[in-house]
């Protein structure tokens, strides 16, 4: 067990990632507390991870929404008895070229990934310096947070800066031994991406089956999806590495797509 007893708060963990990032945790010892926009959503997955109810536990919170993102931290602190790794995981995609890309939808798509990053790590880290036990910080980017692919202007633009905050985050956290790192996958076929492929086809005009050979998979080695479960183990990794050798930086997770 390689969390024994540590608590864990996973955001946009009732699906995809997220999910498979706090069923994992679970496994490996730790409380988990699965933050996402719909309670009974949160729950079912909660209870898939852990019917007892004592180590996963659904918890509503829009990442986006302040009050919400610190009422949600203090009741896991206060239910779990303290908060030792933070997941910021939830995220969105939208595609549109950039001449018709809806302002309100830029705007949604960065206060989601940007806000919801920069409000859970603000409600959770005085936890972790509080706690005086340190802690692991791991923010979802995307091979979007290294390079650029057409339709995603706000995805690039808010998975490129949270690498920024991730680094600004080490440096602050070192003292307190709080680390804080990225995750990059490459295509997972979560319902995120489910979405994007006839999204993409009508964009491109091409074939649902192009979108995926031709665009997702194109510079991958070997044509291959990432899973869900490749980025979970890359999530383990970051939240039980123990020290400060291993902070402020980003991992590509992605079948070689993007070879830094
Ligand atoms: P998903 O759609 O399966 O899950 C995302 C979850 O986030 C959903 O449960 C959703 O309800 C939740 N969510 C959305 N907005 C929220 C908000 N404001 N507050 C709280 N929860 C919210 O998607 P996924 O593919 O598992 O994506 C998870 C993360 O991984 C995202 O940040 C995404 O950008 C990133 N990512 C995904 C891929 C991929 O190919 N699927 C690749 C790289 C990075």
């Amino acid at each position: 067990m390689k969390l024994q007893d540590k608590v864990a708060i996973v955001t946009g963990a009732a699906s995809g990632i997220g999910k498979e990032i706090a069923a994992t945790f679970v496994r490996e010892g730790a409380k988990v507390a699965i933050f996402d926009l719909d309670q009974a959503k949160a729950d079912a997955a909660a209870k898939e991870m852990d019917p007892t109810g004592k180590r996963a536990l659904g918890f509503v919170a829009d990442v986006t929404n302040e009050q919400e993102v610190n009422d949600g931290v203090d009741k896991v602190a206060q239910v779990f008895g303290g908060i030792d790794i933070l997941v910021s995981n939830a995220g969105i995609q939208t595609v549109f070229p950039i001449e018709d890309f809806p302002f309100d939808k830029w705007k949604q798509l960065l206060s989601i990934h940007l806000d919801g990053a920069f409000l859970t790590t603000k409600a959770a880290i005085k936890y972790m310096y509080k706690q005086g036990r340190g802690g692991s910080i791991i923010y979802m980017g995307s091979v979007h947070s290294k390079e650029a692919s057409v339709l995603k202007a706000p995805y690039v633009t808010a998975k490129h800066g949270l690498i920024g905050l991730a680094k600004t985050v080490a440096k602050e956290g070192a003292k307190h031994k709080v680390r804080a790192n990225v995750i990059c996958p490459g295509f997972v076929r979560t319902p995120l991406v489910e979405k994007q492929i006839p999204e993409q086809a009508k964009e491109l005009g091409m074939s649902e089956d192009d979108v995926i050979k031709k665009v997702m998979l194109k510079e991958t080695v070997d044509g291959e999806f990432t899973t869900v479960q490749d980025v979970a183990e890359t999530a383990l990794f970051f939240a039980s590495f123990e020290s400060n050798a291993l902070t402020g930086q980003s991992l590509v997770v992605s079948h070689g797509w993007f070879m830094q």
